[in-house]
C-alpha cells in the first residue's frame, strides 16, 4: 500500500499543489486565483475565482473528439426500450431542455425541482439546469407527497419537472397524483410543471400550470443555449438527505470542486478512461445517481448506462446482459442488489461474457463479507467496497486501483481516499483512537473538493450538525462507528445516530416516528432499524396507544397497523414501510426519558440488550420481546 499511502499523504500535506494539478482535468473558462480559501472554518472554498460549468465539461468539451460516440445509454426493462444517445445527441436534448427552462423564466441561481424516474429526461434536465446556472433539486421517485412537499418548500423551485408515472416490476407507479397532492400541501408551489408524458397512466393536466414536455421539446429542438459560466463556489445542486431530526437536510454542492473531484475519482478509484463505458445501477434520486450516473462518467468523457428496472427482471442475469451488450468496464451498485441475486440460479452469473468488466464497486451500506466474497468468486472479478455519504459526494474510503492495485480484504472498504484526512475518534475524550480501537469516523477539515459546501439556506445547521460532536476539536463527524486495523485497513461498524439504511436508502427513524404519531390513536412510538439478510436493515415500529382498550375489538391491531402503514407510505414512501408494527403499553426508556433504542434493536435481533441499569420500567422490554 506504499503508493496509495504516499499519494494520500501528499494530498493532505500539500493540498495546494495536489489539487492545483488535479484541477487541470477540467476546462476553466477563467482560471482560479486561489486553490483553497479556508479563512472561515469549517467552510472551504475551492478554486476561488475560477469560472467553469458542469454541463460544458460533461458535454461540450467532448464534442470535438467524441460527438458520435455513446454518451448516455438508456436501458429500460420496465417499458422494454433502449436508447443510445451519442454526445452530440445528448447535447441537442440538453440544449432543448435548457431552452425550455429559459422559456419558463428560469435563470442563474433559480432552482429546478426534478421528480422523475430513471428516464433520460432526468439527465437532460439536470444537465440543462447546470448549463444555465440553475440549481437542481432531484427528489427520489420512491418518496411520497409529504416528502416532496417538504423539498418543494425547502428549495422553492421556479419550475418542477415530473411525469405521469414510473414503473416497477412492470407495474405503473403514479407520480402525477403525488405531485398534485404535494403542490397543494406546499407553501411555495411554483407556477409551472413540465410533464414528461410516458403514457403509463391517464392524468388530468392542470390548466395553465402543467405543460407538455414533448410539445415544448419540438418547439425548442435545435436552439443552442449559451453556457453560463459559474464561479467555482456557486451552488450546482441541492440534494436532501435524512438525519436525526424529522427535517431533512439539503446538502449543497459547489461547481468547480465537484467537477474536479469527480474527474479524479473516475480515474483513480474507478479506473475509467475517456471512451470507457461505466454502469452505476443507482437511482438519480440518490447521491450515487448524481455523482456516478450523471456527472462523474460524463465529465470524464465516459459513457454512462442509465438503467430503469429491477436486477431480477426479466431474469437475474439482466445486469450481466447489459454489461456484455454495452462492453461495460466498471459496475457500481448497492450490496442489496447482489444479496438479491444470491437467491437465484448461480448459472445466471456465467451466462454472459463478462471479459470487458474490470471490477465491481459496492457502496451505500455495509457490505458483509459473505456477499462480497460470493460475487467476487462467482464472477472472478475484484469487488471494491467503498464507503461514503451524500455529504461527501464521492468515496471517503476505497481502494484506488488507478493509483495502485492493493490487496482487497472482504469486510473492509480499504483505506482513505486522497483528500480525506480521516480519523477514528474516541467519542468521550475526542482524541484519536489507536489501531483496532473502535471510535467515530471523523474528517479533519477542510473537507476536500466535491464535499458539501453547506446545508442549503442554513449555514448554522451545517456547523452545528457536523462539526460540534467532539470536545475541543472541530472535526466533521460521519456519525459512523469504525476502526482501523494494524495494517491500515478500515472497517465501518454501523451508525452512531438514529439513521437507518434500508437497501441502501438512508432513512431517519425520527421521520418515520412522526408519521406513526400522526395516527390519532397513537400516543408515542419508537422506530428502529433491525438487521435483515437481504435489505441490510428494515424498520420496525413499536407504538403506544392513547387508549389501550382500542385493541380489544376483534381485528383492531391489524386494522390499526394497516392504517399506520398507509400513513407512512403516503408521507415517507414505500421504502420506509416497517416490516412490523406492534403495540405495547410503554416504551423502554431511561429515567431521564430517552428511548433505549439500542436495547430494542438488540431484542429484535435476538441479542442480549446489554446494560439496563438506567431503565425506568424493565417490563417494557418484556412487552417488546413478546411481540417478536
Ligand atoms: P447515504 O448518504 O445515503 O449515501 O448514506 C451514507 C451512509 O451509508 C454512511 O454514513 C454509512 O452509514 C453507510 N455506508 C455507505 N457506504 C458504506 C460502506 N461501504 N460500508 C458501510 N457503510 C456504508
Amino acid at each position: 500500500m506504499h503508493k496509495t499511502r504516499e499519494f494520500h499523504r501528499q494530498s493532505i500535506d500539500d493540498p495546494d499543489t495536489f489539487w492545483r494539478r488535479e484541477a487541470q482535468r477540467i476546462h476553466w473558462e477563467t482560471p482560479f486565483e486561489q486553490v483553497l480559501d479556508y479563512s472561515n472554518p469549517p467552510f472551504a472554498r475551492w478554486f476561488v475565482g475560477g469560472r467553469t460549468n458542469l454541463c460544458y465539461n460533461a458535454i461540450d468539451r467532448w464534442l470535438d473528439t467524441q460527438a458520435d460516440q455513446p454518451a448516455l445509454i438508456w436501458v429500460s426493462t420496465e417499458v422494454e426500450q433502449e436508447i443510445v444517445y451519442t454526445r452530440a445527441e445528448l447535447s441537442r436534448e440538453v440544449n432543448a431542455a435548457a431552452a425550455i427552462l429559459k422559456s419558463l423564466g428560469v435563470s442563474r441561481g433559480d432552482r429546478v425541482l426534478i421528480y422523475l424516474p430513471m428516464i433520460p429526461q432526468a439527465a437532460f434536465f439536470m444537465l440543462a439546469s447546470a448549463r444555465i446556472g440553475a440549481i437542481h433539486s432531484v427528489v427520489f421517485g420512491g418518496f411520497a407527497a409529504h416528502n416532496l412537499a417538504q423539498r418543494i418548500d425547502g428549495a422553492q423551485p421556479k419550475v418542477v419537472i415530473s411525469t405521469d408515472a414510473g414503473s416497477r416490476g412492470g407495474k405503473a407507479i403514479a407520480y402525477k397524483p403525488l405531485l398534485d397532492q404535494a403542490m397543494k400541501q406546499s407553501k411555495c408551489a411554483p407556477e409551472h410543471v413540465v410533464i414528461v408524458d410516458r403514457g403509463l397512466i391517464p392524468y388530468q393536466a392542470v390548466a395553465g400550470r402543467d405543460l407538455d414536455y414533448a410539445q415544448l421539446r419540438t418547439r425548442y429542438l435545435d436552439v443552442a443555449v449559451p453556457v453560463e459560466w459559474m464561479e467555482s463556489n456557486d451552488p450546482s445542486y441541492v440534494l436532501y438527505t435524512s438525519g436525526t431530526t424529522g427535517n431533512p437536510k439539503g446538502v449543497q454542492r459547489d461547481t468547480g470542486g465537484y467537477a474536479v473531484a469527480l474527474c479524479t475519482s473516475m480515474d483513480y478509484i474507478f479506473g475509467g478512461k475517456p471512451g470507457d463505458v461505466y454502469f452505476s445501477a443507482s437511482d438519480i434520486g440518490w447521491v450515487v445517481g448524481h455523482s456516478y450516473v450523471i456527472y462523474g462518467p460524463l465529465l470524464n468523457g465516459q459513457a454512462s448506462v442509465m438503467y430503469e428496472g429491477l436486477p431480477t427482471r426479466p431474469d437475474a442475469a439482466i445486469l450481466w446482459k447489459i454489461i456484455e451488450q454495452y462492453r461495460v468496464k466498471a459496475l457500481f451498485c448497492a450490496p442489496t442488489a447482489i444479496r438479491v441475486l444470491k437467491k437465484h440460479d448461480p448459472a445466471l452469473l456465467t451466462r454472459h461474457d463478462l471479459s470487458c468488466l474490470d471490477r465491481i464497486y459496492l457502496a451505500g451500506e455495509p457490505l458483509d463479507e459473505l456477499t462480497g466474497r460470493w460475487i467476487s468468486e462467482a464472477l472472478g472479478k475484484p469487488v471494491i467496497d467503498n464507503y461514503w455519504q451524500t455529504e461527501t459526494g464521492w468515496p471517503i474510503l476505497s481502494a484506488q486501483p488507478g493509483v495502485e492495485e492493493i490487496e482487497l480484504r472482504f469486510g473492509s472498504p480499504s483505506t482513505p481516499a486522497y483528500g480525506f484526512d480521516v480519523r477514528v475518534i474516541d467519542e468521550v475524550t475526542g482524541l484519536d483512537s489507536g489501531p483496532n480501537q473502535k471510535g467515530v469516523v471523523a474528517i479533519q477539515p477542510p473537507l476536500p473538493p466535491g464535499a458539501l459546501s453547506t446545508i442549503w439556506d442554513d449555514d448554522a445547521r451545517f456547523v452545528h450538525t457536523y462539526f460540534e460532536s467532539f470536545p475541543g476539536r472541530m472535526l466533521y463527524s460521519t456519525f459512523d462507528w469504525g476502526l482501523v486495523d494494524e495494517d491500515g485497513y478500515w472497517y465501518i461498524l454501523g451508525r452512531t445516530d438514529d439513521v437507518i439504511n434500508v437497501a441502501g436508502h438512508r432513512l431517519g427513524t425520527r421521520e418515520i416516528e412522526e408519521s406513526v404519531n400522526i395516527h390519532p390513536a397513537v400516543a408515542e412510538s419508537a422506530v428502529v432499524g433491525v438487521s435483515d439478510s437481504t435489505k441490510g436493515q428494515v424498520a420496525m415500529a413499536f407504538a403506544v396507544l392513547r387508549h389501550p382498550d382500542d385493541l380489544l375489538e376483534a381485528g383492531a391491531s391489524e386494522r390499526l397497523a394497516n392504517e399506520i402503514k398507509t400513513i407512512i407510505e403516503q408521507r415517507n414512501g414505500a421504502v420506509a414501510r416497517p416490516a412490523q408494527i406492534s403495540f405495547v403499553n410503554s416504551l423502554p426508556k431511561t429515567r431521564s426519558g430517552k428511548v433505549l433504542r439500542r436495547a430494542i434493536v438488540a431484542l429484535c435481533e435476538g441479542r442480549d440488550p446489554g446494560d439496563l441499569t438506567t431503565i425506568e420500567d424493565p417490563s417494557a422490554l418484556d412487552q417488546i420481546r413478546a411481540t417478536l
